[in-house]
């Protein structure tokens, strides 16, 4: 499949009919276990000298072609679907970061990631650095240290679509030997492939534009194959492991087994198998159905968004717009290098009114949906202090760029008229 272009992988990568009783539509395989047939069998399966599916918490058929598909659109070498963007999040950090360290990081990130990251991580040892001004390269440089184990960045930030020079950041990361990770919600392999310009693990939040219709909520890891795990940085990939046994029962390493995506490997048979987050078949095969037309939608709904910030511009409640494309933007430059597509369709907004015309301004719309989701094919509204960063204080909302006025578009797939029509009545009513 990899010769093929990414319109003709959406819809095809990963499957092959005449594996599966020639269906034309991935079938959903709702099984918990699978027929293993001879005990010889369960020993090269539990070995992994044989490919074969055992328990659906390790793998299952129709989750395996989601996962060999997005890693085909990214140009990963493996996927592991999980059961929520979080769960991606927190399998990729724990895991690289196993037993202790730092992960250097910026502001400018998805609430539920700033939560966790301030509250969670340091109770399992992990400290979180983060960059201060993230236009700041050099930045990135100075605040690696010893035990940093990764850098961790979105690469168009939640909500302010903050961009990265993600090539050059890839190259100080891998100078100091240590992985980038990054979070590539809001672009989707369609917008972006972070894997081209360096980044070692890609992550999804597979319920927003990835599946693209708000029905789903489900996380997705994708490994390049390229990070350099015996580096002497990583033991818990080059170490002899206790599950690895071969056929003799000797122990091996992830690297042993899975050479270049032993990533991959051990979030699978580690962190899915004993922390269990699964993706269920149903949800694996909704979003593979979103897949099929993510070019489409998400091409749709940049054109939407590109005329909604047009009328933007020209509104008199509107005090400043954060979108990359915008001329004066400090991140216009990189876009115009990362994003030819376009930026995304989620960016926020400043409301120039109090806190009681904001209420009024998120009550009067009635063509938006007021929900903390993004990606949807509907259209949604937010005030983003009061809902998805509700939970940072005053301080962090200040270091995220989040004054008190923000509010946060995700544009879906309505016409453009109607939602700019919605807005301007909203306006109104708001400021009435
Ligand atoms: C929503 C979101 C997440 C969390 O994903 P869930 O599927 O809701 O767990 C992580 N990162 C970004 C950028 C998001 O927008």
């Amino acid at each position: 499949m990899s010769n093929y272009k990414f319109d003709t992988i959406k819809v095809r990568g990963g499957y092959n009919p005449k594996e599966h009783n020639d269906a034309v539509s991935v079938p959903i395989y709702a099984t918990a276990s699978f027929e293993v047939g001879e005990a010889e069998r369960f020993d090269r399966l539990a070995s992994l000298s044989e490919e074969g599916f055992i328990y659906s918490r390790l793998g299952n058929p129709t989750v395996s072609v989601l996962e060999n598909r997005i890693a085909s659109l990214d140009g990963g070498i493996a996927a592991v679907g999980v059961a929520s963007g979080m769960a991606a999040i927190t399998y990729a950090l724990l895991a690289v970061a196993e037993g202790g360290g730092r992960i250097l990081t910026t502001h400018q990130l998805y609430g539920g990631t700033v939560d966790a990251l301030k509250k969670l991580y340091p109770k399992f040892g992990i400290q979180i650095d983060r960059i201060e001004d993230d236009n700041d390269i050099e930045e990135f440089r100075k605040s690696i240290k010893e035990d940093t184990k990764a850098i961790f960045i979105e690469t168009i930030s939640n909500p302010n679509a903050a961009l990265y020079d993600l090539e050059a950041i890839a190259k100080i990361a891998h100078e100091n030997n240590i992985p980038l990770i990054v979070d590539n919600t809001f672009a989707t392999p369609y917008l972006f492939n972070p894997i081209k310009y360096g980044a070692d693990i890609v992550i999804y939040s597979a319920t927003k534009a990835l599946s693209g219709h708000g029905n789903v909520i489900a996380g997705v890891i994708v490994d390049s194959g390229k990070f350099n795990w015996a580096n002497g940085r990583y033991p818990q990939f080059s170490e002899p492991y206790f599950t690895l046994k071969d056929l003799e029962g000797n122990e091996r390493s992830y690297i042993d087994v899975f050479k270049e995506s032993a990533f991959a490997g051990k979030i699978r048979l580690d962190y899915l198998t004993y922390f269990g987050a699964v993706l269920s078949p149903f949800d694996a095969y909704l979003i593979l159905i979103g897949l099929e037309t993510l070019s489409e939608r998400v091409q749709k709904q940049i054109n939407n968004t590109r005329k909604i910030i047009d009328y933007l511009k020209n509104e008199e409640s509107v005090a400043w717009i954060n979108y990359p494309e915008i001329e004066g933007s400090p991140y216009k430059f990189l876009a115009d290098k990362y994003f030819a597509k376009g930026a995304g369709s989620t960016f926020t907004f400043g409301f120039k009114g109090n806190t009681e015309q904001i209420y009024k301004l998120i009550n009067s719309v009635k063509l938006f949906s007021y929900q903390a989701n993004v990606g949807d094919a509907r259209s949604l509204i937010v005030n983003v202090p009061k809902t998805t960063h509700g939970e940072l204080t005053e301080e962090q909302l200040k270091l995220a760029r989040i004054p008190q006025e923000t509010i946060r578009l995700s544009i879906g797939l309505e016409d453009s008229e109607d939602l700019i029509n919605d807005l301007r009545q909203a306006f109104k009513e708001a400021l009435s």
